[in-house]
């Protein structure tokens, strides 16, 4: 479309029809538009409303010289409609259409449109109103709602186009899908429920007793049934012309309304929470999707209301942090990420039900979770924290019905793929377009080698996802160097031993995290350790537990620089988990001088916790020893700030994993700290930063732009204890992920820090 249409010829100026007209006239995108419909009083209402230059009851009449012609008829009238233009039309014009059907009006176009079959392009705004007709015509209408068209293979591309920009300047977001699979999904997600809607009300209406019924009936009702008030004609029409597919959702539906009914009728409690608990995350994950923002975010909102109508795009908050202030009190920080993860799947292969306290709300342990609904287990919660996981045990996982989707979790997919090895069932792991790029070889190899039929894509030779496993074959245990050192292929090869035949045995060639085997034991399956190696025997039985998630390190340690920084601090962190492989952190604060005593060190499911109590103290520069570096690889972040606080120069060096994690974190925090006054300069792989020493301001007030590294922003949050000014955080969305209720826990204890939508 250059500037716009000469002439747009509406046939059937309703709602739909008289939206668009409106919505054209508004934005000038036509230098005239006619009507063609049944009654002339629509047509009259059409022009009085300005809506139209001029209307006719003669539709061959109406759409003489258009450019563009939409029809926007009941889907019923459609045939006869295309028919009475079809002589008359011009011969480049474009028609399309607003139906809510489209096999049907396609085959009406095929039948009817003779030579202008090509350029007719079929199309479907995802949007409406409970009134119909002129007087409900809307210029906004489509603003901000999907129009989906489903050219066919016959459609001229050119035609699409001009229509696809056409809905793109009322406002709409276009997107374009197979006839087949529109019709399939409007049957399942807006077809199904209007005839559910409908059918209610009216069984309910035949009953003797309906007023009665009515009388009392609750919100729920009311709104469960609220589209039952829409148009019966346009609807008649949509089950008519959509018969197949409207059956087809029809009985997926009655097959799942018995299973439920069955499950009420024995008392089955895990089928009835079962069926819930996965219908609350999916109606959690559908309107995280509408509102394209975070599973978390609307997880969150969603336990407050039990509805969400944001539809804007994503919040990315500024924390606003004011300088000084001290910390006191207790802080309970989130659950480890990597224990969230193993909890639910050694929960979910557990015999019985694990009770789990702790548990991180984040997105990557919510991908797991939800996968293992996916597999048939029954998962409560979470709520604050608290999963109770209705074990299956090892072989009572189910085929899933899909796609197993893990989000962006790295750690989900990979322990994954070794524990499905082992099962029955086929299944895909799927994952979001990051996710997609990340290799999986380096797991897919070794399982191989156990006897297991797992495929990745190729992409160029990285073996990325969907990666395949074909079910059904047997794993043998085997004798595995790992190449690398890496904690996920340690993981999945071992949680794919547990299928295994006989002895699984993983050497690493450097420590890795250890959780994995740690877990096993507090599931009490036998796990042998001899230095380097990591053996078990498959064929075991894991036993459900409690399990009380370890603080995470690697938030705690926010807290622990915090309250060394802020004179007159003094600080208690309940649970945190120190496994010896995450304490760097504490070991490198205490050579510059912190005062962190660990306190009531205890067990919790195989893991290491302890009570960690931080009192302020001086701090010094020191050479950073890089023995600790991999045991603190996380926490240089928030350590930076630290040596910005520190007398003397800190130094750091064999640190150049940090510039590959979620962002360049050694050139984002140096650039951080210079925008704050702070002295540093960067090497290849580390830093120097020169300290402020006890009793100086460490740094200016200023902007810092966090490049959506939630460590790196909570990281500056903290410096604003030591900071002459306001310090203003950008980009601060991604914080939820890692450690969710960050700003209102740092609030309670003592940083002045509000959070700007
Ligand atoms: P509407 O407000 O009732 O308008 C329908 C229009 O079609 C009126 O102008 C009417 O003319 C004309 N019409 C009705 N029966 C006809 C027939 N047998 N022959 C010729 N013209 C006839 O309906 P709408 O909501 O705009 O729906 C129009 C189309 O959009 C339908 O195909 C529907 O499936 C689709 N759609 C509707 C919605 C929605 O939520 N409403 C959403 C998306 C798509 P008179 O005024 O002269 O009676």
């Amino acid at each position: 479309m250059s500037d716009g249409f000469r002439k747009v010829a509406i046939i059937g100026l309703g709602l739909i029809g008289g939206s668009l007209a409106a919505a054209l006239r508004a934005r000038g995108m036509a230098d005239s538009i006619v009507a063609g419909g049944r009654s002339a009083r629509t047509l009259e209402r059409g022009l009085a409303l300005g809506l139209i230059d001029a209307g006719y009851q003669n539709l061959a009449e109406a759409v003489e010289g258009a450019d563009l012609v939409f029809v926007a008829v009941p889907v019923s009238a459609m045939a006869d409609t295309f028919a009475a233009i079809a002589p008359t039309l011009a011969p480049g014009a474009i028609i399309t259409d607003g139906g809510s059907v489209k096999g049907a009006v396609i085959e009406a176009a095929r039948a009817q449109l003779g030579a202008h079959r090509s350029r007719f392009v079929p199309g479907h705004p995802i949007a409406g109103k409970e009134k119909s007709g002129v007087d409900a015509a809307d210029a906004a209408l489509y603003e901000r709602h999907r129009v989906i068209l489903t050219p066919t293979p016959d459609t001229d591309p050119a035609a699409t186009l001009v229509v696809r920009q056409m809905w793109t300047r009322v406002g709409a977001e276009v997107l374009t899908m197979r006839p087949d699979e529109h019709d399939r999904v409007l049957a399942e997600t807006s077809h199904l429920p209007h005839l559910l809607a409908f059918s209610l009300v009216d069984t309910l209406a035949r009953q003797g007793d309906s007023t009665e019924i009515f009388r009392y009936a609750a919100g729920g009702f009311r709104d469960f049934t609220r589209i039952a008030s829409s148009d019966p004609v346009m609807w008649h029409d949509i089950f008519t012309e959509n018969r197949e597919a409207v059956l087809a959702a029809t009985d997926l539906f009655a097959a799942g309304l018995a299973r439920f009914r069955a499950a009420v009728a024995a008392g089955d409690s895990d089928a009835l929470l079962g069926t819930m608990t996965r219908a609350n995350t999916a109606r959690a994950r559908f309107l995280a999707m509408n509102a394209r923002t975070s599973y978390t975010h609307i997880h969150t909102e969603q336990s407050m209301s039990t509805d969400s109508h944001s539809t804007g795009a994503p919040a990315n908050p500024v924390f606003v942090v004011q300088p000084g202030g001290q910390l006191s009190g207790q802080a309970r920080v989130p659950g480890d990420k990597s224990m969230s993860h193993r909890a639910i799947m050694l929960g979910a292969l557990a015999e019985g039900v694990t009770e789990v306290e702790g548990f991180l709300e984040g997105e990557d342990a919510l991908a797991t979770l939800q996968t293992f609904r996916d597999l048939g287990v029954v998962i409560e919660g979470p709520h604050a924290g608290r999963v109770r996981i209705h074990g299956v045990g090892l072989h009572g996982l189910q085929a899933p019905s899909r796609s197993l989707y893990m989000g962006n979790s790295g750690t989900s997919m990979r322990l994954l793929m070794g524990l499905l090895a082992g099962q029955p069932f086929d299944c895909e792991l799927t994952g979001d377009a990051s996710l997609s790029k990340r290799p999986m070889e380096r797991v897919a190899q070794p399982l191989r080698d156990m006897g297991a039929a797992v495929s990745t894509t190729d992409s160029g030779g990285k073996g990325t996802p969907p990666v395949r496993i074909r079910g059904g074959k047997p794993l043998k245990g085997i004798d595995y160097n790992m190449p690398v050192a890496s904690a996920q292929v340690k993981s999945a090869i071992l949680l794919a031993g547990l299928y295994a035949q006989g002895e699984t045995r993983v050497t690493e060639p450097a420590p890795t995290r250890d959780h994995t085997e740690r877990m096993l034991t507090g599931f009490g399956y036998p796990v042998q350790r001899d230095g380097a190696s990591v053996t078990l025997n498959g064929g075991g039985t894991l036993r459900a537990c409690q399990l009380d998630v370890p603080a995470d390190i690697s938030s705690a340690a926010f807290f622990l620089v915090a309250a060394s920084i802020a004179p007159g601090s003094e600080l208690l962190l309940p649970h945190v988990g120190i496994n010896p492989t995450r304490t760097g952190v504490i070991d490198i604060l205490r050579l510059m001088g912190a005062d962190i005593t660990v306190e009531n060190e205890r067990d919790a499911g195989g893991e290491p916790v302890a009570d960690l109590r931080v009192k302020s103290a001086p701090l010094k520069g020191i050479v950073i020893p890089e023995a600790l570096v991999p045991l603190a690889i996380d926490e240089f972040p928030v350590l930076f700030v630290a040596a910005a606080c520190a007398e003397g120069d800190t130094i750091l060096h064999g640190a150049e994993e940090l510039r590959v994690k979620e962002s360049d974190r050694i050139q984002v925090m140096a650039d951080g700290l210079l925008a704050l006054g702070v002295e540093a300069e960067v090497y290849p792989d580390g830093i120097r930063i020169r300290g402020a020493g006890q009793g100086n301001a460490a740094f200016t007030g200023g902007e810092i732009h966090s490049h959506g590294d939630h460590r790196i922003a909570m990281s500056f949050a903290m410096a604003a204890l030591r900071a002459s000014g306001e310090i203003r955080i950008h980009d601060c969305a991604n914080v939820a992920t890692s450690f969710p209720g960050f700003a209102e826990l740092a609030a309670r204890v003592g940083l002045q820090l509000a959070v700007q939508q």
